[in-house]
């Protein structure tokens, strides 16, 4: 245990349970990476402990950074929570910097701008090399954000309207990897215990709706020997027998079948929870299902041929249904995902849903299932930074309409449907697509403890008008968060979306 006077103290904030900081990647890299030099200390803070850390029990303001992860946008709650809790202020003399970084702000910063000094635009690898650059600067944090790169920093108070890039990882094979990683012996990861095991970044398919991958673009991979080094060593030093597969895409990775087959000759067990359909084969869920893992999920969003060209993710339906009973052979329990009010979907297309369930009926009703197939439905979420910004979220009215379509005809002897809350979907839309006005909402939603149902009723209280959300922009509107340059060219795809309708 390092000494509290090591001369630098970061703490690493998750604006999450315990359980879901230790599923994360980043918390993994970030506290071995910053740890491995002497001269800093490094702590943990998650909506369990948000005010005194995990290890050292020290107080949040006595640190120099505290970086923030926020993967998605219901982490700006609990973050700003934390931030009350904390008293802690932007821009402020007092307290530690205070940055933010994640999937979620990279693609829009901008609900958050108030509350930290500055925001990762892009990976974390490269932002904590800088940090370990300049924290000498501190305590003088005007000297400190002055410093910093433009290139993968945003600085609200700085910000003068130029372009941010933002910074990634050239050279995966080559980054940090922990070889550690944080073991509980109180809580398990959300996918149970295992060595978290990244085999590439980014994923090559950039269906239109996905940010993850427009995030994370572009598409890079570990090498099969750098990999099987890793999970060797990690698996020793943790003492653990199973690997669980970080990747978007994992059977996009050349060596993918070759790495599953060496761990199952070494004994090892794995899992893999991002799996996509068309890159899968009878042979591939035999290795996953010898692997371990009990549930093949598929998400094929919709079975309509021009849906499936606007959200350019396309799976033949005789495929899905060929893998599905090649699971069910195996033992395994399945679960399908679909996507509600992808931009001109009509009822007729929903029904190509309910007829692709009723084929699926038909071509299971000779196997005995275990479980009921798990159909899950969500709205399709209009994110920043995505081609889909420049459509609007389904209406309410839409979305229940198409869901009574789709469960009037679902046979509820093979299915379970689960539908997300519109209002969920709602407020994650708004956040989304918020610009810094959000922060004062944001504030004064956790500040009175307000609940999610009251959220869209604070809006008109600060002249927001939400309704933009629902609405679709003219491709050549500006949107705020045009400064984030994430390296593709949104206008361009948008185009080449709608070439779909013809
Ligand atoms: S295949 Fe999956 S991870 Fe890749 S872009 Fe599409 S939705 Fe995202």
């Amino acid at each position: 245990m390092k000494d509290v006077r090591t001369p630098f103290k970061v703490a690493l904030v998750y604006p999450s349970t315990y359980q879901a900081s230790i599923t994360n990647l980043f918390t993994h890299i970030a506290y071995y990476y910053l740890n491995s030099y002497d001269e800093f200390l490094v702590d943990r803070f998650t909506l369990d402990n948000p005010v005194f850390s995990c290890i050292h029990s020290l107080n949040l303001k006595r640190f120099d950074i505290a970086l923030f992860s926020l993967s998605y946008e219901f982490d700006y709650m609990n973050a700003v929570k934390i931030v009350i809790q904390n008293k802690l202020k932007a821009f402020n003399g007092e307290g530690p910097i205070t940055i933010a970084g994640g999937p979620a702000v990279t693609s829009n910063p901008l609900p958050v701008s108030k509350f930290f000094d500055a925001v990762v635009i892009g990976e974390g690898e490269n932002a904590l090399k800088t940090l370990i650059n300049y924290i000498t600067l501190l305590p003088s944090k005007k000297k400190f954000l002055e410093s910093l790169p433009s290139k993968g920093f945003y600085i609200p108070k700085l910000h003068d309207g130029d372009v941010i890039s933002k910074t990634y990882v050239s050279d995966l094979n080559n980054s940090f990897y922990p070889i550690y990683q944080i073991q509980s012996t109180l809580e398990s990861p959300v996918f149970g215990k295992g060595y978290i095991m990244e085999v590439s970044r980014g994923c090559p398919y950039l269906c239109s709706f996905c940010m993850e991958s427009i995030v994370t673009y572009p598409y890079r991979v570990r090498s099969y020997d750098k990999v099987i080094d890793i999970i060797s060593r990690g698996l020793d030093s943790n003492k653990l027998d199973r690997v669980i597969f970080y990747s978007l895409s994992f059977f996009s990775h050349p060596s993918a079948d070759k790495l599953l087959e060496t761990l199952l000759d070494s004994g090892v067990r794995f899992s893999i929870p991002s799996l996509r359909a068309d890159t899968l084969n009878e042979y591939r869920l035999s290795l996953i299902s010898r692997g371990g893992q009990k549930t093949l999920t598929l998400a094929p969003e919709t079975h309509s041929h021009k849906l499936k060209c606007l959200i350019r993710k396309s799976v033949d339906e005789d495929l899905i249904i060929k893998l599905i009973i090649d699971g069910l052979k195996l033992g395994m329990e399945i679960k399908l995902y679909y996507l509600l009010g992808i931009p001109y979907e009509t009822v007729d297309d929903v029904r190509e849903i309910a007829n692709f369930l009723k084929n699926l009926s038909q071509s299971i009703s000779n196997y005995d299932l275990k479980k009921k197939i798990r159909v899950t439905v969500n709205p399709l979420i209009p994110k920043a930074n995505t081609p889909m910004q420049f459509f609007g979220l389904i209406s309410r009215g839409n979305y229940l309409r198409f869901l009574k379509a789709l469960r009037s005809e679902i046979r509820k002897k093979h299915f379970a449907l689960e539908a997300l809350s519109y209002n969920i979907a709602y407020v994650q839309s708004v956040l989304s697509l918020g610009g810094p006005e959000l922060s004062d909402v944001l504030m004064r939603y956790v500040g009175d403890g307000l609940s999610l149902s009251e959220f869209r009723g604070l809006l008109p209280n600060f002249n927001i008008d939400p309704s933009y959300v629902l609405k679709h922009k003219d491709v050549n509107e500006g949107m705020p968060w045009d400064f984030i340059n994430l390296g593709l060219d949104l206008r361009q795809i948008y185009r080449s979306m709608l070439s779909c309708l013809s």
